[in-house]
Formats: structure tokens, sequence, C-alpha cells
């Protein structure tokens, strides 16, 4: 039989009600001459919930521990998913990660998926077993923990379960039919793709398009896992969403694609520190083991041989960052005078794999946001898209003229 991988989200089984309309589809599915793997994540709001007693409990807490809890959500949904399908006929059982077992590393928050054996799975699916239920966003770690991967995890689940069953297709269900040229909770003409290229979506959920985790769309594009992002609220139709697929399958030729934006973050500048060769090194070097993953950096011209480095980083690694600085200052790897933080910042990102053949994307960028009063605080490029940091209370007004000017809203 064919395998097809189907994934609701939060908002997809939110309640008994949604899981009934959910398990439907996947009844459809059945009857169509699939074996299905669902991936379920927890019932919305509810991993937020669980965030929340753990940093009440514990605020240093045992990473170990938080995926004890964290984890809890996807069992009960997997559970639930597995009885209404059985309510409806389907023979189904669900699967919590160690039981697959959906092998990861020891990165407890952030775990990175190692290996899935098949074989447990496709055997139930040789006695009968139409549909596996399996709990999104966890694992088991060498150690025989359980393990989570990082927020929003169930969609990398969702597509390793592909790529290790050589799944015929992966869609993910959410509450959105398809991915849009930017957020629709911002800019509500924001229009719905047909088809994204892996790259490009790869930039976008990494600068803040959350509609897909940025590792499920890795694995993706590794394992050439056809991947369709659409809604489990609309009616069923088979051309339903959007298609992550290879750059050569795009006809759309506009400069940009699409427009992401990361509320998230926060800017640090180090004011006077000595410039010398290695000084980049001594700062950035104590950072990354601390584990704040610094985003854009610029390093500004010195006078008198000191200068200013500024870099930004996700706005809950403040603390940690200035932690790490004052550390490595103490010991004497390097000097500053002051260390400056704004975490009231905002990044906008420009995507496209047009802007590779066609210039003046960035000019235009900078026109558009001059023109609304918004000053740009850092920028940076690479080949397929423009990023800026920016005041975060124009975030909205940002994407609003972008999308404008770069018209985005037809096709
Ligand atoms: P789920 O719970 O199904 O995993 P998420 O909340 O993680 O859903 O992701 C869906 C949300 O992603 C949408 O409601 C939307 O607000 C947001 N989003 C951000 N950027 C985009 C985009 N470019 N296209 C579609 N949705 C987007
Ligand atoms: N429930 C987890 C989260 O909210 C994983 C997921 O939904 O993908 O992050
Ligand atoms: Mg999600």
């Amino acid at each position: 039989m064919p395998i097809l991988v189907m994934k609701f989200g939060g908002t997809s089984v939110a309640t008994l009600d949604k899981i009934k309309r959910a398990a439907k589809r996947v009844g459809r599915e059945v009857a169509n001459g699939y074996d299905v793997i669902v991936v379920v994540s927890a019932m919305s709001g509810e991993t937020n919930k669980l965030v929340g007693y753990v940093n009440e409990t514990s605020p240093m807490y045992d990473a170990r521990e938080y995926d004890a809890v964290v984890s809890s959500g996807e069992n009960v949904t997997a559970g639930l998913m597995a009885l209404t399908l059985q309510e409806m006929d389907v023979p189904a059982r669900s699967w919590q990660g160690w039981q697959v077992p959906l092998k990861t590393n020891s990165a407890h928050g952030a775990a990175r998926i190692e290996e899935i054996p098949p074989e447990n799975i496709l055997a139930k699916f040789g006695e009968g077993m139409k549909v596996a239920v399996v709990a999104g966003f966890q694992g088991i770690s060498p150690e025989g923990r359980i393990t989570t991967l990082g927020r929003g995890g169930s969609d990398t689940t969702a597509v390793a379960f592909a790529a290790a069953f050589e799944a015929e297709r992966c869609d993910i269900y959410t509450d959105v039919d398809g991915v849009y040229t930017t957020d629709p909770r911002i800019e509500s003409k924001a229009r719905k793709l047909e088809k994204v290229a892996f790259e490009e979506m790869l930039e976008l959920a990494s600068l803040g398009a959350k509609v897909l985790q940025t590792r499920s769309v890795e694995l993706a594009m590794r394992y050439g896992v056809r991947l369709r992002v659409l809604s489990s609220f609309e009616e069923y139709d088979p051309n339903a969403g959007t298609l992550i697929c290879a750059e050569e399958d795009i006809v759309e030729n506009k400069p940009v694609s699409g427009i992401a934006a990361s509320r998230e973050e926060a800017k640090m500048t180090l004011v006077s520190v000595a410039d010398r060769p290695g000084i980049a090194a001594a700062i950035f070097g104590p950072l990354a083991e601390a584990g704040v993953n610094v985003d854009m950096i610029i390093q500004n011209i010195s006078e008198e041989g000191r200068t200013d480095m500024t870099f930004s980083c996700p706005v809950d690694q403040v603390n940690r960052a200035k932690a790490a600085l004052d550390a490595a200052k103490d010991r004497g790897a390097f000097n500053f005078g002051e260390l400056i933080s704004d975490t009231e910042v905002a990044k906008i990102s420009l995507v496209g794999i047009g802007m590779r053949s066609q210039s003046g994307v960035a000019a235009k960028m900078f026109k558009v946001l001059s023109d609304e009063g918004i000053n740009i605080k850092v920028i940076a490029t690479s080949e397929i898209k423009i990023s800026v940091l920016i005041d975060r209370k124009y975030t909205e007004l940002a994407v609003q003229a972008l999308h404008d000017a770069f018209e985005l809203n037809v096709a």
C-alpha cells in the first residue's frame, strides 16, 4: 500500500469536534487506498500552558524534565485521534515517540532526529492496521529519556516520517490554507502561493514564518519529500494548498516571493572594544559556547583603535548573552566600555529566488521604509534574502508597505 503522512497542528485538534473532522479526512485517504501515518500536535494552547508550568516551578529548569512535561500534550491528542478513528471503524493505533522508536540526540528541548526504524509500524500495517497515529514533537535520546524537537517540531516529525517510510506525500494541515506571501494575520492582502521553492521556504521559516518549522523544510529538501501545506477547515480538494517544491518547478518570476517578520529579536552593542585581530573571535566564541544564536553582525569604523560591535540575537537570549560577555570581560578575554541592549526590535525580511538575477531590490526596500519614516538599525543580505532590523512597533507598517510596493498581492 502507498503511504501518506498527514500532520494536524494544534488548532486542527483543538477540540473533540475538530479531532473528529480531522479523522474524517484521514478516513477518506484510507478509503483512497493509503496506509496513513497521522502526526498530531497538542491541542492548541496546551504546550504553552505546560511550558508555563515548568517556568513557574523551576526558572533554571532541568531540560530533561522540561521535555518530560511539555511532550505530554501530544500524547493526549494521539490517543484521542486513535480512539476517534476506531469509532469510525478505521483500524488505528497510537504511538508515542519512544514506542516507534523515533531516536534523537540528547539535545533536550531542541533535539535532532537521528533515526526512525520503520519496522514496528510496518509490521502493524502488515497486520491490518490502517492508521498509525504518532505523537509529534517527541522522541527518545540514546540515554532512554524523552526529548522534544523545539517549538513547532511536529512539522519535523511529519517530514521525517515521510522520508523514513518513503511516503507519497506529506500533508501539513493547519489553520491557513497554504503558504502566503506574508503572514495573513499581519497583511490581509497577502496572497496564497500555489508553489514555493524549498530554498525560499527555508528562508521564510527561519526568518519568522512559523507556518513550518525550519528543520522540517531542511529535511524535506534533503530527502525530496513532497510537502504540502493546507487547511484542515476547508472542504476537501485534492489540489488544495501550497506545494513546497524544487526551484525548477516554479514559474513565478518576481524578485520577491514573500516577506517574513520576526518580532522576537534584540540588538546588542558592545561600545568601545579594541579594534585588533582576534577581537571578533574573542567576543563571538563565548556567545556561541553559551548557546546564543547570533544572527546579524556589524562592526563600525574604528577611531583611535577602538570600535563598536553590534549584533542581533533572539530576545529571550539577551540575559544569557550579557552573562557570557560579562564573564569574558571579567576573565580578561577583552574589554568594552558599555553593553547596550535594545529589546524592542523586529526583523523584516524579503525572500525570493528571483533576487539572484534581479538587482535593485535592496535599494527599493530601503526607499519604501524611509518613505514611511522607519529607521533601519541593521541590514543583512544573502543571495535570496534581505533582512533589516527596525523598531518593533513598525512591524505591521513595514510589512504592509513592502507588500504593496513589491505588488505581492497580484500574481
Ligand atoms: P499549527 O498549529 O497548525 O502548527 P502554526 O500556528 O504553527 O500552526 O502555523 C500557522 C500560522 O503561521 C498561521 O496561522 C499564520 O499566522 C502563520 N504564518 C506566518 N507566516 C505565514 C505565511 N507566510 N503563510 C502562512 N501562514 C503564515
Ligand atoms: N506542540 C508543540 C508546540 O506547540 C509542537 C507543535 O505543535 O508542532 O510547539
Ligand atoms: Mg506549527
